[in-house]
This record gives structure tokens, C-alpha cells and sequence, in this order.
């Protein structure tokens, strides 16, 4: 069932036309990713989804209806700018925040130290936020997050800041809390942290949709696209090449759309080199994303 329906919005800020006709639905239980650079529109579409402003055109159905009161209760959102007290304890913190969604202090604490027990940071429960590192500021944002329970998880930037132990950290987080039936929204730039987490993902660029669907699919049909070649011989001049970076005895070759690797392997062997090996490499999400949006350039001029 989906939980997020959103269809045909725009957004404009002045002369910046930000989000432009996007359309996309978030399934239930699922881990959806929000891709693209900076300024391609991700901020601008979660803040839509958390009324905090309105599309100009279309319409946003979150839980089967508009935003309301009730949807709040449910919706968990990890902001890009942080919002913490920096005068008051992590705990002080967490009970404080949480209490603005409706629970009660006793329970907000014991919540509050488990959170904290989960995320390794027990020890600083009674330390000022001010005190705290860049990373643990974050970890501890997180845990306001996922302090009333919500259904929906809205993660704007979560790895932002974190070295590599507590990204890892933050995506076992995002991983247990689908399998407790969450459904969980991760907008990013950095694609290939999350995708071997997302199970859908819409990638946007300058506000327009450019790849949407289940990440192994997208993976799939990008599949060939970039061949490793290990050879003996003088290296042919190919047809169909992107980009290639062809070194004494090994080439990595970036494939046109519009042409497999079968086309490069017959190219090799009309060109009589001699093929060691021949390798099928799997593009990244990264990758598969400056492929689209280069072929849209070139579709365009
Ligand atoms: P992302 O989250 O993907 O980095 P944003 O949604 O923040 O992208 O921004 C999309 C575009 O809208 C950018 O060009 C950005 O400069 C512009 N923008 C965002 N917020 C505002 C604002 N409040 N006023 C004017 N322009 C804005």
C-alpha cells in the first residue's frame, strides 16, 4: 500500500523553479531514497511533504490524506539544518523534544536512555549538546527522531558529517527500523552509501524526475554499461565509447546507451587483440546518474 502518494508537483522560489512535475508514491515498510546533488530539489520536495510549504501546482496524500495534526504524530523528520539545545543535556534534550510530540517524561526518559544505549552514546546523556562532536550532535538528532516511535521516518542528509564507523552505525539504525515495519525516506546526495539500503529510489536533477523505480532494476538496465577489459596487443580504436581509461594492459570502457558490451567484445576481437579478461562491471547508482543526465545533454543539444 502506499503511504506517500505524490503527483505532478512544482515549486518555485522567485525565479528559481525548483521542483518541476514530480510525481512518485512511497510504499509502505520500504526504504525510499531521495537522490541527487545539492540544489536538485530534495529539501524542497520534503518540505512540501511536511506541509511546511505548499506546491504550486499538484498534490501530496501522506497516509491516505492531507497533512493534519494526526499525520505529525506519525511523521519523524530528521532536518538538514539540526535543531538541538545547546545548553541543555542530550537527555534534557530528548525528553524535552519528545514531550513536544505528546509523550510523557517518565517514558520519554526511559526511550530516551535506550536510544542513546543503541546509538553508543549512553555516556553522554548528562553532557551539554555544546560539548558534544559534529557526529555526535547528529547521532544524537537522530534519536529525537525516533524518539515518539513514528511510522515515517523523513531523513534529510543523515550521513552528513559522520566518519565512516557511524554512517555505518546510522544505516544498521535505518535498516532495523524497516524490519520493524517503518517506512523511511532518505534523501541524499551521496548515492552510493545508500544504495545498497533503498529498495526504491527517485533520482532528480534541477527539480525533474530522472530515474525512478526499484534500485536493482535501474541497476539491472544499466547493467552493461561499463566493460573491464584485460588484453595483450596494440588497443583498437572503439566505436560507441563514453569514456574509456585505457592503461598499458587493462581498459575500464564506459558504454554509449545505445550500445552492449557483445558490440565492444566483437570490436576487440575484429581488432585482434588478444582478450585475457572480459568483465561486465556493475555502474553505480553515482554513475548511473551522470549517464542519464550526460545523455539528456546530449539528447537536448
Ligand atoms: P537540495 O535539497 O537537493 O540540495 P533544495 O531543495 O534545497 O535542493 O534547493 C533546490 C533549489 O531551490 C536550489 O536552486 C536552491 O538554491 C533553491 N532554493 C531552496 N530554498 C530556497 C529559498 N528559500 N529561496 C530561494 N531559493 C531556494
Amino acid at each position: 500500500m502506499a503511504c506517500i502518494e505524490v503527483d505532478n508537483i512544482f515549486k518555485f522560489y522567485e525565479d528559481v523553479e525548483a521542483v518541476k512535475g514530480i510525481s512518485f508514491e512511497v510504499e509502505e515498510s520500504e526504504i525510499f531514497g531521495l537522490l541527487g546533488p545539492n540544489g536538485a530539489g530534495k529539501s524542497t520536495i520534503i518540505r512540501m511533504l511536511l506541509d511546511f510549504i505548499k506546491p504550486e501546482k499538484g498534490s501530496i496524500s501522506l497516509f491516505g490524506g492531507r497533512f493534519s495534526e494526526k499525520t505529525k504524530q506519525l511523521v519523524g523528520y530528521l532536518p538538514e539544518e539540526r535543531g538541538l539545545y545547546d545548553n541543555i543535556t542530550v537527555l534534557d534534550n530528548l525528553v524535552y523534544l519528545a514531550s513536544l510530540k505528546g509523550i510523557a517524561t517518565k517514558n520519554a526518559r526511559w526511550n530516551a536512555i535506550e536510544l542513546l544505549e543503541r546509538i553508543g552514546l549512553r555516556e553522554k546523556a548528562n553532557v551539554k549538546v555544546s560539548a558534544l562532536s559534529r557526529g555526535m550532535r547528529q547521532l544524537t538528532q537522530l534519536c529525537v527522531t525516533l524518539a515518539h516511535n513514528p511510522k515515517l521516518l523523513i531523513l534529510d542528509e543523515p550521513f552528513a558529517g559522520l566518519d565512516p564507523t557511524n554512517r555505518e552505525l546510522v544505516r544498521r539504525i535505518i535498516l532495523e527500523e524497516r524490519e520493524k515495519g517503518k517506512t523511511i525516506i532518505l534523501s541524499t546526495h551521496m548515492m552510493n552509501e545508500v544504495e545498497e539500503v533503498c529498495d526504491r529510489a527517485l533520482m532528480i536533477n534541477h527539480g525533474r524526475r530522472v530515474l525512478y523505480g526499484k534500485v536493482p532494476d535501474i541497476k539491472e538496465s544499466y547493467a552493461s554499461h561499463c566493460v573491464f577489459v584485460e588484453f595483450e596487443g596494440q588497443f583498437p580504436k572503439l566505436k560507441g565509447l563514453e569514456k574509456s581509461n585505457v592503461k598499458k594492459n587493462s581498459a575500464e570502457l564506459f558504454l554509449r546507451v545505445d550500445v552492449t558490451s557483445q558490440d565492444i567484445l566483437r570490436q576487440l576481437v575484429e581488432g585482434n587483440v588478444i582478450v585475457n579478461r572480459f568483465d561486465v562491471k556493475e555502474l553505480s547508482l553515482n554513475e548511473i546518474f551522470i549517464k542519464v543526465v550526460e545523455a539528456e545533454k546530449w539528447i537536448k543539444q
